[in-house]
């Protein structure tokens, strides 16, 4: 059996610390063979990114530049229209045909999972990883919980391709990239919150310095 690989879509805009460190920990947890940040073109449950495809593309670039483990692909960017998961599963899929693939879930994206575009064939392509806070409940909807227990990973599920769901707890880390971005507009510093070299970056190309 090959290794598995980890999936970790976002908009990026911007990359922070609360991404990284959760992907480190689940990698270390699952013992992946990598994870690969994924960002979106046009994500279809959220406003267009403050930040253009290529500027949240160099943002990654820069802050995996010295990490192993991580590899940043942009595959969403060079589709057109909007970017459904499972279309980027299914292009996975046809890339590494024998490893297991697990797709990296915050619990907030993974509440909102039945309003995807064909949410119940994401189990066929990739295992589902629910990034849990250590102190958190998971308070679902009937049918989410219902498809929740059905797939929770038991001991030796791994081995599959896909096919269950798996809450990891991570330590939790309350950064987001929204507060990121109304810390720039306020003339705050964002340092600590992400990488040096992404900081700089935003700060050359006046990134987040208005609303628009
Ligand atoms: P925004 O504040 O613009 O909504 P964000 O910081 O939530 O952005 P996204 O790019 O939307 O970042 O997130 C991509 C994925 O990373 C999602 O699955 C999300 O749940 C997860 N994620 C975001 N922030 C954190 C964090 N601090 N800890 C763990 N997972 C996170």
């Amino acid at each position: 059996m090959n290794k598995a690989i980890g999936i970790l879509g976002g908009t990026f805009d911007p990359i922070h610390f609360g991404h990284l460190r959760s992907a480190l920990e689940v990698s270390e947890q699952l013992n992946l063979a990598h994870v690969r940040l994924i960002p979106s073109a046009r994500p279809p449950h959220r406003n267009e990114p403050h930040a253009t495809p290529q500027q949240r593309l160099m943002m990654l670039h820069l802050a995996m530049k010295n990490a192993d483990g991580f590899i940043v692909d942009d595959r969403e960017l060079q589709r057109d229209g909007v970017s459904y998961s499972v279309d980027t599963l299914i292009s996975l899929r046809q890339d590494f045909p024998d490893n297991p693939l697990f797709l990296l879930l915050g619990t907030d994206a993974f509440l909102g999972i039945q309003t995807w575009h064909k949410w119940q064939d994401l189990l066929e392509l990739a295992h589902i990883v629910v990034i849990r806070r250590p102190d958190e409940t998971l308070a679902m909807p009937m049918e989410l919980n219902t498809w929740y227990q059905q797939h929770l990973a038991m001991p030796n599920d791994e081995q599959s391709l896909a096919g269950n769901i798996w809450p990891v707890t991570v330590t939790q880390l309350a950064i987001s990239a929204t507060a990121i971005r109304s810390a720039v507009l306020e003339g705050k510093s964002p340092q600590f919150l992400l990488p040096d070299a992404v900081i700089q970056l935003i700060s050359q190309l006046g990134l987040y310095r208005s609303n628009e």
